[in-house]
């Protein structure tokens, strides 16, 4: 689960870490009234999407010569200007994709003046099972970048979870970052505290990109990209507040109404399996057989007739789906409970597309019995290698 900026730089201030004073907007007038509850004479007027190179995005109803989503406001006339420029108008940037966001929130802050911006973050690396901290100087650009152009001035730090962070890591983000005296002290406190910030709220992701150098020597967090752990999200219900639905993806919303793992993705076939492993693996063989799958989705071991007619449905209201390939293997889960969801599910929105399916395991016979005596046009399969290519050849065909 992601969070705006503002919302992680009001959490992460909670914890003591040093951003600069800002407030949200929705409109154009508590716009004004943020800027004017800020001392000024800089202030900075941030569109607030879930994704980032806002500054170096593009609006789509402005021309190209526009600004673009974060802006200096030398007045709170230019404020009022910025803020009505963004409100309601789609920003495109390198992680939106080309269809863009549209803008809904503003945050203003107070402006600071850089002297230098660094690049820190605080991710849960795979590799090692531990938060890792990634520090580099090349901060306010696109540190993939970076790693791809200059791999040797991204430096990583992994932290022990029996010790937790000691003051060592401290020094040593202070000296990746080429800091000493007293503003390595503060680069040491700034990641003590994005740590305990971390570990506190059971994030998975914390980005400060620019961590900036201020005219008068002190480091502040610019911009921050925080997500959480969604499976931890049941003891942070504070923090389960914050979630923005404008940010996700309809489907995905609704899924997860039913507790389904559902993943949107960019081809014809729809999916539903049960087991994430048979889920990857249903995709391999669509891939295999020269088609794309529609979207990862695991019904789960334990699903009754319910979750399986919300997952058929959701599956069906996506109008990319030209096809659909149930395949499941009945353990927990029941065949003949497969079958009646996807009856009662195709009964309430009609099927206009083909349906392949694969049962095994317990109660194959009757789920395989229900789904012949249904009568709806499905394409029964005998095992994994034999469903996906009568997908693929199914959906080619109705083309
Ligand atoms: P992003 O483009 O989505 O990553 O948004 P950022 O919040 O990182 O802002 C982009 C850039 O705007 C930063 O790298 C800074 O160079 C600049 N910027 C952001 N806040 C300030 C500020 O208070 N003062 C100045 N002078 N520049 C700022
Ligand atoms: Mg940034």
């Amino acid at each position: 689960m992601n969070i705006h900026e503002y919302q992680a730089k009001e959490l992460l201030a909670k914890f003591g870490v040093p951003v600069p004073a800002g407030h949200a907007a929705m409109s154009v007038e508590e716009a004004v009234e943020a800027a004017e509850r800020l001392p000024g004479p800089l202030w900075v007027v941030k569109a607030q999407i879930h994704a980032g190179g806002r500054g170096k995005g593009k609006f789509k109803e402005l021309g190209p010569d526009a600004k673009g989503g974060v802006r200096l406001a030398k007045s709170i006339d230019d404020v009022r200007d910025h803020a009505a420029d963004m409100l309601g108008n789609t920003l495109v940037t390198i992680q939106t994709g080309a269809e863009g966001k549209q803008v809904q929130r503003l945050y203003i802050t107070d402006g600071v003046d850089i002297e230098k911006e660094f690049y820190l973050a605080l991710l849960v690396d795979r590799a090692t099972g531990r938060i890792a901290i990634v520090a580099s100087t090349e901060g306010g650009m696109d540190i993939e970048e970076v790693a791809h152009s200059s791999p040797e001035k991204i430096h990583t730090i992994t932290i022990d979870p029996a010790t937790g962070l000691m003051p060592h890591h401290g020094r040593a983000v202070a000296a990746a970052l080429g800091l000493t005296g007293d503003l390595a002290k503060q680069a040491a406190n700034v990641t003590a505290k994005l740590y305990e910030a971390f570990v506190g709220t059971d994030a998975s992701q914390v980005e400060i990109n620019p961590l900036a150098i201020t005219g008068d020597n002190k480091l502040v967090v610019l911009d921050a990209k925080v997500g959480f752990d969604s499976n931890a999200m049941f003891r942070h219900k504070d923090l389960a507040e914050l979630r923005d639905l404008s940010e996700e993806d309809p489907m995905e919303i609704e899924a997860s109404k039913y507790d389904l793992a559902y993943i949107k993705l960019d081809g014809n076939i729809g999916c539903m399996v049960n087991g994430a492993g048979l889920a990857m693996a249903t995709m391999d063989i669509i891939k295999l057989n020269g088609a794309e799958p529609a979207n990862f989705l695991d019904v789960g071991g334990g699903a009754n007739t319910e979750k399986v007619t919300a997952a058929f449905k959701i599956i069906l209201s996506d109008p990319s789906v030209k096809g659909i390939l149930v395949n499941i293997f009945g353990g927990i889960m029941r065949c003949d409970i497969i079958a009646e969801g996807i009856v009662a599910a195709a009964k309430e929105v009609s099927l206009g597309v083909p349906l392949v399916v694969r049962l095994e395991g317990t109660n194959v016979q009757q789920g395989k019995d229900i789904l012949a005596m249904s009568g709806l046009p499905i394409v029964a399969a005998d095992d994994l290698g034999d469903a996906a290519k009568k997908i693929v050849a199914q959906v080619k065909e109705f083309a």
